[in-house]
């Protein structure tokens, strides 16, 4: 082995909520250059590693040791590998694990962001999470289920800022995230809109209310890879405008029109 052998680092690549056009120019360039891909199989789109020559698996059917052991022999071999994660790496992503085992090999790796599932539903409903004296906190957060949530913020202390939500893995639980919701403070009328395989052919929106999404949901057959966006920015009826763009708001980049 020399040291030539060990020119580049290992990738995690964020592949973005479905659509392949969603990934970014530096994760598709690095998949196109790819020796080794392994890809998390039930959420990555097929369509971004299908035409590649290279070696691809799913890793669906691995544990950590064996997706371990084969990026590392891989890296050693001198080959360029990347480990393609849905959405952004940094939610729900289970790259953690996978970076300290490589800390621990001293295996040197760099991350490349994607566009998280969150953002793709806002896209889908044309909405902005942030809204001027409305809320300007959005929260990423799940319902407890088999993996648990710790006490002080679960979705009935986060209900308390009435700030925009997104809620993952945990679509199957709509009764409850929505009863912790109202418990906590948030008003039964509050919006709520679930986006199910954003961005891919086959997207499907369902809106409501706290009050009424849960039956709505349940007519839709709506299981799983679904989001649950919930708070009062959603509101239609919300006029409340960004001082950004107001004349008599005068910033950095531009002075105030008199
Ligand atoms: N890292 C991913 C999240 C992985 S956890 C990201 O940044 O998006 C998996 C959860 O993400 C699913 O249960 C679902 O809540 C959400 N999700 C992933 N892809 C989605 C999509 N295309 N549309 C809606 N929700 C999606």
């Amino acid at each position: 082995m020399t040291a030539q052998q060990h020119t580049h680092p290992l990738y995690f690549v964020g592949a973005g909520p479905g659509d392949p056009e969603l990934i970014t120019v530096k994760g598709r360039r690095l998949l196109d250059q790819a020796d080794l891909v392994i890809y998390a199989g039930s959420l990555v789109n097929k369509a971004l590693v299908e035409d590649l020559s290279c070696s691809c698996f799913d890793s669906a059917g691995m544990d950590l040791r064996e997706i371990i052991d084969m990026m590392v022999q891989a890296h050693r071999d001198g080959k360029l590998v990347v480990r393609l994660h849905t959405g952004d790496p940094a939610i729900y992503g289970a790259i953690r694990e996978q970076m300290q085992e490589l800390d621990k090999q001293e295996i040197p790796y760099e991350v490349i962001p994607g566009v998280s599932s969150a953002f793709a539903s806002a896209a889908a409903l044309k909405k902005e999470l942030t809204v001027p004296e409305v809320t300007q906190t959005v929260i990423f957060t799940r319902q407890a289920g088999r993996t648990p949530v710790p006490e002080p913020e679960s979705l009935k202390n986060l209900a308390r800022a009435q700030a925009t939500m997104c809620i993952f893995l945990s679509v199957s639980l709509i009764d409850t995230v929505t009863r912790e919701l109202v418990e906590g403070g948030y008003m039964p009328q509050t919006p709520v809109a679930i986006v199910e395989k954003a961005s891919w052919p086959d997207q499907t929106i369902v809106r409501g209310t706290l009050e009424n999404i849960g039956e709505r949901i349940k007519e839709s057959g709506i299981r799983k890879t679904a989001m649950i966006i919930v708070g009062p920015a959603l509101d239609e009826a919300s006029t409340k405008a960004s001082k950004l763009y107001a004349s008599d708001f005068s910033h950095e980049y531009r002075s105030k029109s008199l």
